[in-house]
Parts: structure tokens; C-alpha cells; sequence
């Protein structure tokens, strides 16, 4: 038992390192669930996806760094139980350098080597992000922090399509060279529907002297009135004609997970062809359409 888990923690990698060979990397995002049940539900999941061989998990951070232990407990359980490598989203929302810096000593002590270092939302009813005194206010500063301790494979998150606070898709590009040049290794993106917004993205990073992998996120539609919620809140654009087939279909649950699964697949077959380095799933903890997704990708 004892050996067998010394092989697992020793099996642990950077997650840059598994970016860039011959097979594009899977990868699955969860949240932190509010209760025990959810957690069962979760590793479960976890289970449902492990045969995928991901490169790679991560879990959220909660709003206002509301999930912060939880997150942290969940990451190191799922290298110790699952083995998989996981990535501990972090945000820079109500915390001091200090206790940013405890959350990291934690993760270290986790055996957990990956972090994805974002500014996160500003906490509800926030009209804007205010940078907590002794604290950060852009993401670059936390990779820049991170990166000071050099035990840590950062992760970013990018936007195709713009964050919706930018003004323009070209600034906040050269703020993302900024977070690339402070630390960030590899870069997530938000998720998205047309994949012409993703090569151009990247071409347009390219262009700027971004030269580390850019993951495409894709979340499969499970339902018409959460994937509205959600594109309103991260300005992800649906396209006219996807939209419209899920609203004909928006009663009937069965057949908007299909229409979700069959534009997942069209899209992660497009993204892999036009050579990107990996798929990231957002689960919503769920495995159900991911695992359909994984199949027809097969
Ligand atoms: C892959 C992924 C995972 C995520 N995980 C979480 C999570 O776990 N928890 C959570 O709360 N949120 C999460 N988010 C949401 C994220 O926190 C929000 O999108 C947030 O609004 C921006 O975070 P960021 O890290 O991209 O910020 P930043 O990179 O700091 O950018 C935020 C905005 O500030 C601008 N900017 C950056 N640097 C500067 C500068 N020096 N001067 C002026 N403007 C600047 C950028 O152009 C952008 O408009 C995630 C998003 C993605 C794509």
C-alpha cells in the first residue's frame, strides 16, 4: 500500500510538462460542493472520468475565497486517492500576501504542484474588483508571487472572446503577456462555442510574443436557462443558430444534452485537428455528458 502511493506521489508532475507531446491533454474542472453528499457525489465523478486518463484536474476556488480549505483539502485527496495530478484554482479576492502565502504552504505540504493564479470575480454585490489591502489586484501579481517561490506550475486563465471588463480584445492581450512574462506556463481559456474565436485568439497571441500552450475550455450545454446565466456572467457568445436548436428542445432535457454532447464533439474534433494542446472539461461535477463527449471522441 505504503509503495503503491510512494509510486503514485512520484508519478506527480508539472502540468506544463504533460503539454505540447503527441496526444493532446484531457483535463476536468470541479467545484468545491457545499456539502458531504456533494463531496460523495464528486469523488464519484472523479471515479466516472479517471478511466479517461486526464492529465489532469482541477477545483475552483469559491467566490471571495469562500472555499479556500476546501479547495485544498479536495486537491490533495484526489493525488492521494485518485492519483491524478490536480491544480488548485486560487484567487486573489479578500486575501493578504500572507495569508495567500498559507494557502500555498498548504498546498506544498499537499504534494500539490499545480495552481492556476487568477484575480477572481469581484464578491457578490461588488460592482467591481477592489484589491484587498495587503493583497493582490491582478492576477499577473499572484503568478508573480507564486512564481517567487519557485515550487509551483502556474496556470492562467485567458478569454477569447475578451474579459468582459477589458476594452478592448488588444489590451487585454497585452495584459496576458504580462501574466505570461510574471509566470503563468500554461493558459486556460474561458469557455467558449465557436472555435473560430479560439485560433484566432491564439494567432493573436502568437503574434505578441505568447508562446505557452492555451487550453481550450469547453463546457457541454446539460441546460437552456444555466448556459444563458452563465455566457451573460462571462460574456461567452453563443452562436445564433446553436441557441436557437437548444431553445426548440429547452423542455425536453434529453434532447438538449444530446445537442450539447453533438457541439462538444464537433468542437473538441475541430480544436484537436487545428492543434490544440488540450481539451479542458468545466463538469459542473457531473460526468455524464463528458463521459458521452470522451466516447464519441474516441
Ligand atoms: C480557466 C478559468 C478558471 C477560473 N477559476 C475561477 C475560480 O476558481 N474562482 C473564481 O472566483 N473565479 C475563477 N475564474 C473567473 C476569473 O476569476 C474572472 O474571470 C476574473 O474576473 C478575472 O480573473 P483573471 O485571473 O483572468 O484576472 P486578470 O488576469 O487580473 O484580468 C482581469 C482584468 O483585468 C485586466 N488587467 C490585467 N492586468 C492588468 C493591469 N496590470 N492593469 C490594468 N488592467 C489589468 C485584464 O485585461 C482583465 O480585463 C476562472 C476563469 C477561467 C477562465
Amino acid at each position: 500500500m505504503a509503495f503503491a502511493l510512494l509510486l503514485r506521489s512520484l508519478a506527480l508532475m508539472r502540468i506544463v510538462e504533460k503539454l505540447g507531446g503527441s496526444r493532446a491533454a484531457i483535463s476536468f474542472e470541479f467545484f468545491p460542493p457545499k456539502d458531504q453528499e456533494g463531496v460523495d457525489r464528486l469523488f464519484k465523478t472523479v471515479a466516472e472520468l479517471a478511466p479517461f486518463a486526464p492529465s489532469y484536474v482541477s477545483v475552483t476556488y469559491g467566490a471571495g475565497g469562500s472555499t479556500r480549505q476546501l479547495t485544498v483539502e479536495l486537491v490533495g485527496r484526489i493525488q492521494r486517492e485518485v492519483g491524478i495530478d490536480a491544480m488548485a484554482h486560487l484567487t486573489c479576492v479578500g486575501a493578504t500576501r500572507e495569508e495567500l502565502g498559507g494557502v500555498l504552504d498548504q498546498l506544498e505540504a499537499a504534494g500539490v504542484q499545480n495552481v492556476i493564479a487568477l484575480r477572481g470575480d469581484p464578491p457578490q454585490g461588488a460592482t467591481s474588483f477592489m484589491t484587498p489591502a495587503g493583497g493582490f489586484g491582478h492576477a499577473s501579481e499572484l503568478a508573480a508571487f507564486i512564481k517567487g517561490r519557485g515550487t509551483f506550475c502556474i496556470a492562467g486563465a485567458c478569454y477569447p472572446e475578451k474579459h468582459p471588463e477589458a476594452v478592448s480584445l488588444e489590451s487585454d492581450l497585452e495584459r496576458l503577456k504580462h501574466k505570461v512574462d510574471a509566470g503563468a506556463e500554461l493558459l486556460i481559456t474561458q469557455l467558449f462555442f465557436d472555435n473560430a474565436d479560439y485560433f484566432s485568439f491564439v494567432e493573436r497571441a502568437r503574434a505578441l510574443g505568447i508562446r505557452v500552450p492555451i487550453v481550450a475550455g469547453i463546457m457541454p450545454v446539460t441546460n437552456v436557462s444555466q448556459i444563458k446565466r452563465f455566457t451573460a456572467m462571462c460574456g461567452a457568445r453563443m452562436p445564433g443558430e446553436l441557441m436557437q436548436r437548444l431553445e426548440t428542445v429547452a423542455a425536453d432535457p434529453e434532447a438538449v444534452g444530446e445537442i450539447g454532447v453533438q457541439h462538444a464533439v464537433q468542437q473538441c474534433r475541430e480544436l484537436l485537428e487545428g492543434g490544440a494542446p488540450g481539451i479542458h472539461f468545466y463538469t459542473l461535477n457531473r460526468s455524464k455528458a463528458t463521459v458521452e463527449i470522451l466516447k464519441r471522441l474516441r
